[in-house]
């Protein structure tokens, strides 16, 4: 039996327990020896949005896994020239363990539903498991047709296995984890009305964004106002 490991990319602007409590399930479900939270260095989809800056994503995520016993952090895609591709990301963990092990790719039923954006996307399936965790506001019937629609009609639901099978390619995993309407934009959008976090990232995230002022407006700063703030 080969390893298996789990691997999860996004931005994490911030980690939140959306991505914690889903890679937790995932893990768990798929029996994973571990799991690497892979924040993207250089987002190809997100160019024109302003996103933290990546030493801020990166300290949130290891204040996030510190205590877990299996998730570990990939600083994969800062090392990678040029911009965050998966495909070229999955290709160097594929090379760097030799081939031992099978990778457990995680990913939101929203950005499932975009893969046809992603460079390369049909590449992906050649490598890892795909494994897609629900997300409240999208239809779970939108997985099968655009797998069959978009990636090949020869996927088929295997009952038994719960996923579907394909004759060349990885298995895809609809993954039946909790239903938690969190998302990082919201998160954002709350600080910057100052309003509470608080259960929706950890403790010591929450501590971390207050402390360090991320996501606060520059007008809604009162130091800033006075001059004071040195950022
Ligand atoms: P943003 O709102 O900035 O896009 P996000 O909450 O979607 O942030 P990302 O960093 O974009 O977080 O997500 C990384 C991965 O985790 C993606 O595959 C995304 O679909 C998935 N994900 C994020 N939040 C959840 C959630 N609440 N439940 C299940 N999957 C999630
Ligand atoms: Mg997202």
């Amino acid at each position: 039996m080969p390893r298996r490991i789990g691997v999860m990319g996004g931005t994490f602007d911030p980690i939140h327990l959306g991505h914690l409590r889903t890679a937790e399930e995932a893990a768990e479900c798929l029996g994973l020896e571990s799991l690497y939270f892979i924040p993207s260095a250089f987002p190809p989809h997100k160019p024109d949005k302003k996103i933290l800056a990546f030493e801020h994503r990166w300290r949130m995520l290891e204040l996030a896994v510190q205590d877990h016993p299996k998730f570990r952090l990939s600083d994969i895609e800062l090392r990678l020239p040029g911009k965050s591709y998966t495909v070229l990301t999955l290709q160097r963990l594929l090379d760097e363990s030799r081939n031992e092990v099978e990778f457990y790719f995680l990913v939101g039923l929203d950005a499932f539903l975009e893969l046809n954006t992603w460079w390369h996307y049909h590449e992906l399936f050649e490598l890892a498991h795909m494994c897609v965790l629900r997300r409240p506001e999208y239809r779970q019937e939108g997985l099968d047709e655009f797998l069959k629609t978009n990636i090949s009609p020869d996927y088929r639901w295997n009952e038994d296995e719960g996923f579907y099978e394909h004759p060349r390619l990885f298995p895809v995993h609809p993954l039946r984890n909790t239903h938690l309407g969190i998302s990082s934009t919201r998160i954002r959008r709350l600080v910057s009305e100052g309003r509470s976090v608080r259960y929706l990232v950890l403790p010591e995230v929450m501590r971390y964004i207050a402390e360090k002022r991320l996501y606060t407006l520059e007008e809604s700063r009162p130091d800033v106002k006075r001059g004071k703030c040195s950022l």
